[in-house]
C-alpha cells in the first residue's frame, strides 16, 4: 500500500507543497492525533483482534502485579488517606481494572483512592468507563497530562501515584541526522518522482548544529555520517511535570514501556497495523506510530526535576521480583481450565528474548519516599 491512499496522506502532501517539509514529531503528531483522520482519533485497535497487543491486554497477571506494587508503594508513601491514582494512556482501562480487583487485599488502599485516567481519545475515554463502571472507586477523566499534573484543573492535592503502560512510546519524537559532518533536522518531503511521502534533511544552515544541539547528544556518543538521533520533547516535559507535581505532594511513578537503557544513534520510528511492523509511510492515520523510549534520557531529566530515580529494569526482572511466577500458579491452580493459557500469557511477558528485555521499567519517587517495591536492592 502506498500513501496515497489515505486522506491524511493527501492532506499531508498538500501541506508540505504549499508550506515546505515537516519535522518528524509533526508528522508523527498528525498520524496519531489529527482531528479528523489521527489513528487514535477514529481507529485506534488495542488487543488480540487489533493492530497492537498490550501487556495488560496479554495476561491479567500484569496489572495485578502494577496493582499490588502500587498498593505497597502507598503503604511506603505513609498510607496516606487520600491518594491519587493516574494513569497515562489507559487503553481500554484493562489494566486499572486488574489493578483494583488485585489491590483489595490491602486493607485501606481502595478506600483512599481517587483514580484519575488521562487520555486523549474519546473513543477509548468511553471503553475505559465501560471497563471501570463497577470498581467502586471514583474516577475522573482528563485529556491532557501537563493539565491533569500541574494545570488549573490537576487532580487534588496530595500524594501522587503515576503509572502508564505503552504510552511514552506515542508521544512524538523529532529525529536529527548526522550529515555532512553536522547535525541536521530530518524531516518529511513529498518525493516529486514517485509522489510519496519520504525522509530527507533539513539543509538549512540553521538547524540544529547551530549549538541547539550542545547537551542534547551526549557527549559519549560520537557520530558517524548517516548516524540518527532521537529527542522526546514530551518526555521531558513529563519528566518536569511529575517533579514540579511535588510541589502539591508526595509522587511516585512506574513508567514501562519498550526502548533502551542508554542512549545510542537509530532510527526506532515504526509503524505497526494488524500486529506487522510497517514503513512509518503506510497507511498515514490507519497505522498505529510509536518510537522506542530512550530510558537514559528520561532519567536524567526525571533527576533534573528534582526526582531520586531507581535503576532501570527489564520488564521480567521487575514482574520476577513482583512475584509473577508465584501469582501465575496460584491463578492456574484457582482456574484449571484456564491454567494452559495463564501460563502462556505470562511467559510472553517475561519472554528474555521478547517482551521480558524489549521492555523496560522506571520507577521515580519523591526524595522522601522509601525506595520503590520491586527496585529496592
Ligand atoms: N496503556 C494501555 C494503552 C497503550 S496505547 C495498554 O497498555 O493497553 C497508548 C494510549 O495512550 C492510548 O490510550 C492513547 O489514546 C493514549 N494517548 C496517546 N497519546 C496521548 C496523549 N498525548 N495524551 C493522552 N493520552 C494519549
Amino acid at each position: 500500500m502506498t500513501s496515497a491512499e489515505t486522506p491524511l496522506a493527501a492532506k499531508l502532501k498538500d501541506r508540505i507543497r504549499r508550506a515546505g517539509p515537516i519535522g518528524v514529531d509533526d508528522y508523527m503528531q498528525a498520524c496519531l492525533h489529527d482531528p479528523e483522520h489521527g489513528y487514535y482519533r477514529h481507529r485506534p485497535a488495542i488487543g488480540a483482534a487489533g493492530d497492537f497487543v498490550t501487556a495488560p491486554e496479554i495476561s491479567q497477571v500484569f496489572g495485578e502485579l502494577i496493582g499490588l506494587w502500587c498498593a505497597v508503594a502507598w503503604r511506603e508513601m505513609g498510607a496516606p488517606a487520600n491518594l491519587n491514582l493516574v494513569e497515562l494512556g489507559p487503553g481500554r482501562g484493562t489494566l486499572m481494572r486488574d489493578a483494583l480487583r488485585a489491590a483489595r487485599i490491602v486493607p485501606g488502599f481502595r478506600a483512599a483512592l481517587a483514580v484519575h485516567l488521562v487520555e486523549s481519545n474519546a473513543t477509548l475515554r468511553s471503553a475505559q468507563a465501560a471497563t471501570l463502571a463497577d470498581c467502586g472507586v471514583p474516577l475522573e477523566f482528563h485529556d491532557d497530562v501537563v493539565e491533569a499534573l500541574n494545570g488549573r484543573t490537576r487532580v487534588g492535592d496530595g500524594a501522587t501515584l503515576v503509572v502508564a503502560n505503552e504510552f511514552l512510546d506515542t508521544l512524538p519524537i523529532v529525529q536529527i541526522a548526522y550529515r555532512d559532518g553536522r547535525w541536521r533536522d530530518r524531516v518529511v518531503i513529498v518525493d516529486e518522482a514517485s509522489d510519496d511521502l519520504a525522509f530527507d534533511v533539513d539543509r538549512n544552515d540553521e538547524g540544529w548544529e547551530h549549538g541547539r544541539t550542545h547537551g542534547l547528544v551526549p557527549p559519549d556518543l560520537i557520530p558517524q555520517e548517516g548516524d540518527i538521533f532521537e529527542l522526546s520533547k514530551h518526555s521531558t516535559t513529563l519528566a518536569t511535570m511529575l517533579g514540579a507535581r511535588q510541589s502539591h505532594g508526595p509522587i511516585c511513578a512506574l513508567l514501562v514501556d519498550y526502548g533502551h537503557a542508554k542512549s545510542g544513534f537509530g532510527d526506532t520510528l515504526q509503524g505497526v497495523a494488524g500486529q506487522q511492523h510497517v514503513s512509518p509511510f503506510h497507511a498515514p492515520g490507519d497505522t498505529d506510530l510509536s518510537a522506542q523510549v530512550d530510558f537514559q534520557r528520561l532519567a536524567e531529566a526525571c533527576r533534573r526535576a528534582g526526582l531520586a530515580v531507581e535503576t532501570t529494569l527489564p520488564q521480567a526482572e521487575l514482574l520476577g521480583r513482583l512475584g509473577i511466577v508465584e501469582r501465575a500458579s496460584r491463578l492456574m491452580a484457582a482456574n484449571p481450565a484456564r491454567a494452559a493459557e495463564i501460563e502462556a500469557g505470562v511467559a510472553r511477558l517475561i519472554q528474555p528474548s521478547g517482551m521480558g528485555s524489549r521492555f523496560l521499567a522506571l520507577g521515580v519517587r519523591s526524595e522522601g519516599v522509601a525506595p520503590l517495591p520491586g527496585f529496592d536492592r
